[in-house]
């Protein structure tokens, strides 16, 4: 759609051309959302192509994802063998409500800053342990956490003008065995439980990661896969009956079924499974 409070559109070749930071301004990566709807707060937007950061970078410590690799650009990716978490990109990526022409402007970065409950890119950076940089407009770079970064519903850390330059995923966790669930209410709807487990090439530990369900992603790590009624416990222990997200895409009820039911599925895989295969 037109955005008829735009009155300016910047280009910079580096970010630090953009000081001092001032509201209105809008950082603009694919543009996929900030195009969907008014921004009635916004009259200016900076447009982080001209940056040029390059999409993915693999090296033997990892892979790094700029936060403006678009989400066509990482799903055609592929790492080398021993990278076992690799079908978990192209699970994510197929966990987009869009098409091919969303997929070819979104952005990992943008998707992230976002900070929907059913954003894929953040449940994918989040069970793969990733570190995100952050760049602060008046201060040096920052290192965060992934697990840490969404605070709720459409909220997060980001300070006013911070900047999300790219996502580190470690080899430690790109080498791990996945097991992935997905449900959405509708064919191609947006995630109404998108569930993670990882678990270490030689361990029989469980690391669950719980997003869509949850308004932001909780994670449960356990050095060895519990019982079925250990996750249990400790799964309502961190997500209180009412603490799930309720919206078309489903009711606190449902999203609760499905992570029970999903976590459990996630357990008896990883549980059964034999290491290092
Ligand atoms: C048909 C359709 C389907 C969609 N399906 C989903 C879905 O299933 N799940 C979902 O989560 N979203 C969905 N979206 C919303 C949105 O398109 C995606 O979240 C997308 O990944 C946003 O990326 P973008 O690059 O287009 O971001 P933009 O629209 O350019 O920006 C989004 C926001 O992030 C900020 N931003 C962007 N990059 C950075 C950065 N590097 N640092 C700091 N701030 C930044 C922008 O200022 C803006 O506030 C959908 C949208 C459409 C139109």
């Amino acid at each position: 759609m037109n955005l008829n409070t735009i009155a300016e559109l910047k280009r910079p070749r580096s970010a630090e051309e953009i000081t001092p930071w001032r509201d209105g301004y809008a950082w603009l990566a694919g543009g996929t959302w900030l195009f969907s709807e008014p921004q009635l707060a916004t009259d200016t937007l900076i447009d982080l192509e001209g940056l040029n950061w390059p999409a993915l970078t693999a090296s033997s410590a990892g892979l790094e994802i700029a936060a403006t690799c678009t989400i066509a650009e990482l799903y055609r990716f592929t790492g080398p063998p021993e990278w076992r978490a690799m079908p978990l990109v192209r699970e994510c990526c197929d966990a987009f409500l869009a098409s091919f022409k969303i997929w070819n402007v979104a952005t990992v970065g943008g998707n992230i800053c976002m900070s929907l409950p059913a954003g894929p890119m953040i449940s994918l950076s989040v069970a793969l342990e990733a570190t995100y940089t952050l760049w602060p407009r008046n201060a040096p770079p920052r290192d965060v956490r992934s697990v840490d970064f969404v605070t709720g519903n459409h909220t997060n850390i980001l300070q006013p003008g911070e900047l999300l330059r790219s996502i580190h995923l470690p080899v430690s966790t790109l080498s791990k065995q996945i097991a992935f669930r997905r449900a959405s209410l509708t064919k191609l709807g947006r995630s109404a439980a998108l569930i993670i487990g990882t678990q270490c090439a030689h361990g029989n530990d469980l690391l669950l990661t719980i997003t869509a369900a949850t308004p932001r992603p909780v994670q449960l790590r356990f050095k060895r896969v519990p019982s079925a009624e250990d996750m249990r416990r400790e799964i309502d222990a961190r997500i209180p009956a009412d603490a799930y997200f309720n919206d078309v895409h489903g009711s606190t009820v449902y999203k609760r079924h499905l992570t029970y039911f999903f976590s459990e599925q996630i357990r008896a895989e990883l549980s059964q499974r034999e290491p290092g295969i």
